[in-house]
């Protein structure tokens, strides 16, 4: 698994809807991968807005990914 697959199944991970084994391949690529530790942190923080805005249904997967882009776009990359 590289950062590309990774982060291609981030949502379906938070989501909980991999298997076990895809989810284990996830969450060995993110123990060991700065850079998709912090999208990871990211994600759960945004995942954690849309809940506290009192959201009951999870907005669709499409529409979260735009949301978060325009949201990352904002924030001044982490890396050197
Ligand atoms: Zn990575």
């Amino acid at each position: 698994m590289d950062c590309d697959d990774c982060l291609e199944k981030l949502y379906a991970f938070l989501d909980q809807e991999l298997g076990s084994n895809e989810r284990k391949q996830v969450a060995s690529h993110l123990e060991g991968c700065t850079d998709c530790g912090d999208n990871l942190a990211f994600e759960e923080r945004f995942l954690k807005v849309i809940r506290d805005c009192g959201t009951s249904d999870v907005a669709p997967a499409e529409l979260r990914r735009r949301v978060a882009e325009r949201l990352r776009s904002d924030v001044p990359p982490t890396t050197a």
